[in-house]
Order: C-alpha cells, then structure tokens, then sequence
C-alpha cells in the first residue's frame, strides 16, 4: 500500500534559521506527527510556501500557437507552465490585448482542478481609447456601477483599474512628460467603497505621480507598479496597509520601448523618465518595506518571478525580504494561507538555499500541490 502521509525536515523559508518538522496528508500539511509518514526528501534543505505572482496576464497565448487567444486552454496551459516552475498561486490582472479581453476566461475557475489556484479581477476598466485597448470601456461616470458589477455580480475577488497610461504610450499623449489620469479622485473612491462593500478589492495601475497619489487618497487595496510614488505616499500606503506591486523586472522591456523596440515609437524623453523612476524607486522600495507596506512581487508574466525576486534583492532589499513577496509575505496580503497547521500542501523543496541565489528559485528540487508531486522543471 502506498504511504498517504510524508514528512519533511528542513529550514522553512524565507525567515528560517534551522530545520523543523511538518508532515503532509491528504493535501493537508501537519504539525504534528504522522505514524509511518515516509520522506519526502532528504533531511536538511529548505521548505517554502509555493511562490506568488501577484501580476500575470493568463489569457495571454505566448507560445501555444493554434490555441485561441484567451481561450480557457490557453489560461490553463499558462497555469501548468507556473505549476512547474513553483508558482503555485496566481493573481490575475485581465486581459491584456484587444483580441484576448473579448473572451475573459479567468474568473470563476476552480481550485482543486491540479493548477495553481488563481484570484482573478477580468477585464480591467479604462476609458475607451486610452490604454492598450484591453478594458471594458468605462467613462469616469460609469466607474462606479462597472466596478460594482465586477465585485458583485461578477464575483471577482480584485477588480483592476487602469488610472493611468502605460510608459512606452507617454510619449504621443505629453511628450514623455506623463500626466494622463483617466478618473479623479472622487470617482475612483466611490469605485472603491463599492468594491469593498461588495467585499472585494481594487487594484490600481498607475505609473506616474499623480495617479498614485490620486490611488493612494481613495483608498484603494494595491498600487500595481506605482513608479511615480515618493516618501510621503509610501508613508501613507504603510498607514491604510496598501500594497505595493512594483513590477521592477519591467524596466528592460520598458527601456527597449521608449529606444523604438517591440514596435513603439522611438522616445528619448520617455527613456529618460523611466532611469528617474527606477532610481527613485529602488530604495523607496527599501523604506516601504521598512514601514511595513505590503509588498508584493509581479511580473506581467514576463519574467519568471524569481527574476523579479533578484531585482528586489538587488534594489536593497534583504534575502529573506525579497523572497517573501514571492511566498509568504504576499500570501498574507492576499489572504491565501502558508506554511501552517492544516493549510493545504502547496510546497517548495530546495536542497540549497535561494536566499543565497535567487536564481535557484527556478528550478525547485520539489513541488507539491495539494500535496501531490509534481513533475518540476527540473525534473
Ligand atoms: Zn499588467
């Protein structure tokens, strides 16, 4: 007969100094005992809660070619590529080009079907030819009801607004100098307490300064990149317990769009703003932490999240820091359990320690999902 239990000594992450105990049964982690359990791996080595991205785009068909565009197989072969690299909880932030947003297929989707469990918000609301075109058009005086009909109606745990432009689209509008914001601040605080009254949450696109203070002052639930923050709105965010998604694994890409790559318009200013923002924001990412902002690590699934990891490491946040916005630290803030007494067994082994080399995130050793192994990367 088959062992259904399985034990694990090793140093649990990101804030662990030495190895403890849990166990695994029927999906379940255990902390105490289990007759019989039988190893899952060596003793010794490294247990995190299964890594977050906490700003992907599913319906996006990178690579399937012949799948539709936001089609549910696509959402569901994105969701197998996360599970066997270690992301084992995904929060969506809507469609992401024209094509995709007419077939939303990320709200609604089951947790126990064997992919990474995935709190969506749909299509995101914006102004109708503003953006990328991917919204659900909504004017500043529909803001409300369409945010309401999303939370309510819709049941989306998150509803996702686009306040203000994306960089590389600057450039058209304002010559590099951004200043678009699609609603005021009235309107996007009467979105918000409708969404909470509905009992979701309100993410927020905003690159420049004045979208996120205009974010920050509604009170909205997270800043998605929120380049144009300062001090004080970081101070701020730390008082309302508003989170921070900075996307800084972005800038590459970003960077190639303002110098004329991936089909944009070639523009010095634009390149400018963005080397300011990155430079302002490394080490306010560093006293946002230190106030106790939530951060969280997202990608726009354009790089793997541990790249994201290393970035934040890089911008001055401690090891153990940085690896928290993947895992625990933005479970917390999404209300997703970690690695405790019952919570389901969705795990991480590493025989080495990533907090000394992000890039090991990569390739875990072992995945567990509901306390099934899965085929890793690796593997
Ligand atoms: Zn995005």
């Amino acid at each position: 007969m088959p062992p259904d239990a399985f034990h694990l000594r090793a140093t649990v992450l990101p804030y662990g100094d030495a190895p403890s105990d849990l166990w695994v049964r029927a999906g379940c982690i255990h902390s105490r005992p289990i007759d019989g359990a039988e190893a899952l791996a060596p003793e010794g080595g490294y247990v995190l809660p299964g890594l977050v991205d906490a700003h992907v785009h599913l319906v996006t068909n990178r690579e399937y070619k012949g799948l539709p565009a936001g089609s549910r197989e696509v959402v569901d072969r994105n969701r197998g590529d996360f599970l066997r690299r270690g992301v084992l909880l995904l929060r969506d932030m809507g469609a992401f080009t024209r094509r995709e947003a007419e077939q939303p297929a990320t709200l609604g989707l089951p947790r126990d079907d064997g992919l990474p469990p995935v709190i969506a918000s749909g299509q995101p609301l914006a102004p109708e030819g503003v953006f990328t075109g991917i919204q659900e058009p909504t004017t500043p005086e529909q803001l409300e009801a369409h945010a309401l009909r999303r939370a309510r109606d819709q049941h989306a745990p998150w509803v996702k607004v686009i306040l203000d432009n994306f960089p590389p689209h600057f450039a058209p509008a304002v010559d590099g100098v951004p200043g678009m914001v699609n609603y005021r601040e009235p309107e996007l605080r009467a979105a918000a307490d409708a969404v909470h009254a509905a009992g979701a949450r309100i993410a927020v696109h905003a690159f420049t300064h004045e979208a996120a203070a205009s974010a920050v002052a509604a009170g909205v639930d997270s800043i998605e990149h929120g380049w144009g923050l300062d001090g004080d709105l970081v101070e701020e965010m730390a008082r309302r317990g508003i989170a921070w998604t900075p996307t800084l694994a972005l800038d590459a890409m970003m960077l190639d769009m303002a110098a004329g790559g991936r089909g944009q318009s070639q523009s010095a200013a634009v390149g400018r703003w963005l080397h300011e923002a990155v430079d302002r924001i490394e080490p306010l990412i560093v006293r946002a932490r230190r106030l106790g902002v939530p951060l969280l690590a997202g990608t726009d699934g354009v790089e793997p999240v541990a790249r994201e990891v290393a970035r934040l490491q890089q911008a001055g946040l401690e090891p153990a820091d940085a690896l928290a916005t993947a895992s625990s630290a933005a479970r917390e803030a999404l209300g997703e359990p970690g690695i405790e007494d019952g919570a389901p067994a969705d795990l991480l082994w590493f025989a080495h320690d990533p907090r000394e080399s992000p890039e090991l995130l990569e390739q875990p050793d072992l995945v567990l999902l509901r306390g099934e192994r899965i085929e890793s990367a690796r593997g």
